[in-house]
């Protein structure tokens, strides 16, 4: 590894970093919702770009994915709430549920 011969004086180092500071990024007015955006980027407020909303896809995926996870979840605890009765026939959940009973019951 090559090693400097003589240490740099203060004012030549600090030459040096004089091109080190950084500028602020310019920024343009959303079309649609008017917010300061990067140039060449999709609106960080209203998810648009061109005019054309393209955040809107991946996040509806997002929340059908998590409306699931928490219909899952409320089904597990029960507390899930019906528009529908089940006269002939027993939720999924439920007749797991009597199962899992009855394997108990049979082991003793
Ligand atoms: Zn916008």
């Amino acid at each position: 590894m090559p090693v400097p011969k003589k240490r740099l004086p203060s004012s030549r180092r600090d030459r040096r970093r004089s091109h080190h500071a950084l500028k602020a990024t310019g920024t343009v007015e959303c079309p649609s919702c008017g917010a300061d955006t990067l140039p060449h980027h999709a609106c960080p407020a209203c998810g648009t770009y061109k005019g054309r909303s393209v955040a809107e896809g991946q996040a509806s995926k997002d929340t059908k994915k998590a409306e699931k996870k928490a219909f899952l979840k409320r089904a597990e605890e029960g507390t899930e709430e019906h528009d529908h009765d089940h006269e002939d026939h027993d939720h999924e959940t439920e007749s797991k549920k009597d199962s899992k009973k009855e394997k108990k019951e049979d082991k003793k």
